[in-house]
């Protein structure tokens, strides 16, 4: 059914702390309703079918889903340049400058690629970042071609050093089985080549299993998408590794007073805009901002290009405002929400936003709205939803290296420590770990 008005639900807790009520904050704004436990059970059968049958099961789900079968699912390299060469030149700009923001920001994330440390003299321990040598990257194409999140998957697996990077995307039926062309125009802009017009849970199959004859099996999964797309991810999680749940998004605001009413209720829309399960919550002390955005939103949701999407995000049960006693209270809900994205327009941000403990991403002040992380402010916008903030981060140069210890001691430097090792190994009951250290020490028989 079409949504025709605004029914942005209002949650009340002022005063209720003060009457001695124990609030779980984890749990003030519930999440959507279809949650990705249900789309976990509705995917199982389409990863297992990608993997056992491979190609005819990618066929079968595109046409099911994408309503078309690309005749190449690998796009070829013609396309891809084509694709770049036909790009409007303000948006390759755009394009260029996303890029180069993100990767310098991505230089910092990677930090030294080895770092050593002398516990005693001649007792050295190092680690060593050392990149996957493959990765399956997912660009979302259902409602929107995100384009950007080509950048987001890409440019910090390379400046990890991965080898070898595939991209997956969701065939269009508008252009011919092939993902949309500025995904394709990104993708060569930035040297991939091997691109995969493969959509939804089967291309997370597609990378976990690989293909025969279409695609090799990937290390790691990265990217966001849909409940379906994070449910496979899940599925997938262990014979892969993934980044953090990047399922529907959702922008929390906690705002005071002094917050603009429009740019927060802009901000609440730029948001519901991508999916009608995107979570949009308001959190502030001041019922008259609260009455004021949303009037706001009233005011601009007939502008908005996708009025029925956002309405539904927004009247549904995983959006609304909540009114606390004050911002004390304010970061609390923050906190036991652990929104995606938080945005904070109030006096003084930096001070509030010290004080925030889960979010994917915090953005601070006016002018620092969610839609320049989504494209250019150089951080991620690939980031933990559903509550995932509370322990995972977003997709960094981090989520393509492993960290692996090299441990270099000195005979000297061992024998130092070889009493030690050796009461340890009787307390755990292993007294062969401890003779593999005395040994060493005996004269030879
Ligand atoms: P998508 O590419 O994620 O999903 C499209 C695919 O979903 C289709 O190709 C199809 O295979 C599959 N699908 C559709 N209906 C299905 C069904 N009933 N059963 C099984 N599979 C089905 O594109 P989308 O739908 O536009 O979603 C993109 C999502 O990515 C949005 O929810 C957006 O909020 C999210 N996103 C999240 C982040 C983040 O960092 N958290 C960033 C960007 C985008």
């Amino acid at each position: 059914m079409p949504q025709t008005s605004l029914n942005l639900r209002r949650i009340d807790l002022r005063g209720r702390s003060a009457h001695g009520e124990a609030i779980d904050y984890g749990s003030v704004v519930p999440r959507a309703e279809f949650a990705i436990e249900a789309a976990v059970e509705a995917v199982r059968p389409i990863v297992e079918d990608v993997a056992e049958r491979g190609l005819p099961a990618l066929e079968k789900f595109s046409e099911e889903f994408d309503h078309v079968v690309p005749q190449h699912f690998r796009v070829p390299a013609a396309e891809l340049a084509r694709t770049a060469y036909e790009l409007d030149n303000d948006l390759r700009g755009a394009f260029n400058e996303s890029i180069r923001r993100r990767r310098e920001v991505c230089v910092v994330e990677r930090g030294e690629p080895e770092s050593m440390i002398e516990l005693a003299p001649g007792a050295r321990v190092s680690q060593r970042l050392i990149p996957v040598d493959r990765v399956g990257l997912y660009v979302p194409g259902g409602r929107a071609p995100l384009a950007s999140s080509v950048i987001m998957n890409v440019v910090p697996a390379q400046v990890a050093g991965v080898g070898s990077i595939a991209v997956a995307s969701p065939p269009q039926a508008e252009f011919g089985g092939l993902p949309h062309p500025s995904i394709l125009a990104v993708c060569h802009l930035l040297g991939v080549t091997e691109v995969y017009a493969v959509g939804g849970s089967q291309a997370i199959a597609m990378f976990g299993y690989g293909v025969d004859g279409l695609c090799e099996p990937v290390n790691v999964i990265t990217g966001p998408g849909n409940s379906y797309v994070v449910a496979a991810k899940r599925l997938l999680k262990g014979r892969v590794s993934i980044d953090a749940e990047a399922g529907p998004t959702e922008i929390a605001v906690l705002a005071d007073h002094t917050a603009n009413p429009r740019f927060v209720a802009a901000d609440l829309i730029s948001q519901a805009e991508h999916d009608p399960t995107a979570a949009s919550v308001l959190i502030t002390p001041d019922e008259a901002l609260a009455d004021a955005v949303t009037a706001e939103l009233q005011q601009q949701l007939p502008a908005t290009k996708h009025t029925d999407r956002i309405l539904t995000a927004l009247n549904g049960q995983q959006s609304g405002v909540v009114l606390v006693d004050d911002l004390d209270q304010g970061i609390a809900v923050a906190n036991g929400y652990a929104a995606e994205h938080l945005e904070i327009q109030t006096e003084d941000a930096a001070a509030i936003a010290s004080r925030i403990r889960n979010a994917g991403a915090i953005f601070l002040g006016p002018w620092a709205p969610v839609s320049l992380g989504d494209y250019s402010a150089g951080s991620t916008h690939v980031l933990p939803t559903g509550g995932c903030a509370c322990h995972s981060a977003g997709l960094t140069v981090r989520s393509f290296v492993k960290a692996v210890h090299v441990i270099d001691y000195t005979e000297s430097a061992l024998a130092e420590i070889a009493g030690q090792i050796e009461n340890f190994a009787n307390a755990e009951d292993l007294p062969s770990h401890g003779a593999a250290v005395t040994v060493r020490f005996q004269d030879d028989r």
